[in-house]
């Protein structure tokens, strides 16, 4: 690891000015995406502003027909939360299958959507509710946040606050999991809105990240059951390939985790 500074910001103000007065350094959350990367060297920031005592990050509520969760909720947090398992049970349920509990009990939503790691499951679950991403400055839609891999909307010195999720009609998750690591190596998120539109989101297998197979909306919207999906696929030389999993794999999966989702959706 390099030697970086560490500063405490007492707001979310002055975290944006401490890393506007240290261009090369970055926010930390759980640090179990940033730590790694640093003791491998493969990230080196000058400084490390730490979010972690910042109260304005954190607090999981409805309001209304949609449920915030601050940018600093800890995936055991969200798993867990009463809150969640009333509004959206299926949320809870997903975000219990990332990593392993050290995992679940540091990383937060904030810092997983900020990294944008194509099989990080939150994208999936934005994306599919059609969620918003409340920044320090602006309000984004899932649509115009994700931008590839580990890219986002997020300018330099943004910070994530917090994450509206618009409460569905249904949804279902099926993901198929990478067992040394939990990552997904295709995950998918099925939503009927609350307006009646239905929303398909993958992760994990796509070459640019998370993604909506427009011909699984199309055949759910008029008819919501696994058996609209037969014979659905996706192309793929759109999907990723690695020494998991290749593209034609990784696209068979696709469709069969949609089934899968389809028909668990509550
Ligand atoms: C062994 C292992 C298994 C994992 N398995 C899964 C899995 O199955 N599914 C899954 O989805 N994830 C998985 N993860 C990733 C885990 O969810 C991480 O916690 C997450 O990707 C990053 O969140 P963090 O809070 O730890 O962020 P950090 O590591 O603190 O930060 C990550 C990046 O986001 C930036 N950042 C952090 N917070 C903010 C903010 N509020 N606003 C703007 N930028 C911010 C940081 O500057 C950094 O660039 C796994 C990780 C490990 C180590």
């Amino acid at each position: 690891m390099y030697a970086f500074e560490y500063l405490k910001p007492a707001s979310v103000q002055d975290a944006v000015a401490q890393l506007a007065a240290h261009p090369e350094g970055k926010f930390l959350s759980g640090g179990h995406t940033l730590i790694p990367a640093m003791k491998l060297r493969l990230a080196g920031p000058a400084a490390l502003v730490d979010l972690n005592g910042l109260d304005e990050l954190r607090g999981i509520r409805r309001e209304s027909d949609t449920l915030v969760i601050g940018a600093l909720s800890r995936h055991r947090e969200v798993a867990t939360s009463d809150v969640v398992r009333d509004a959206i049970p299926v949320l809870a349920e997903m975000v219990g299958t990332i990593g392993d509990p050290a995992v679940r009990h540091r990383g937060t939503i904030g810092g997983s959507i900020a990294n944008n790691d194509p099989s990080a499951d939150y994208a999936a679950a934005v994306m599919a509710l059609a969620a918003t991403v409340v920044t320090d400055r602006r309000r984004i839609e899932a649509e115009e946040y994700f931008q590839g891999l580990f890219t986002t909307a997020l300018e330099e010195g943004e910070i994530v606050t917090a994450v509206e999720f618009p409460l569905p009609r249904r949804m279902g998750y099926a993901k198929f999991r990478n067992p040394a690591s939990r990552y997904a190596l295709c995950g998918v998120c099925v939503a009927e809105t609350a307006g009646g539109e239905v929303r398909v989101a993958v992760i994990g297998a796509g070459a640019n990240g998370v993604f909506r197979p427009a011909e699984f909306e199309t055949a759910l919207m008029s008819d919501f059951s696994a058996k609209a999906l037969e014979g659905k696929t996706v192309d793929p030389s759109d999907m990723a390939s690695d020494i998991h999993a290749d593209q034609d794999y990784r696209a068979h999966l696709v469709g069969v985790m949609a089934r899968r989702a389809v028909a668990a959706a509550r």
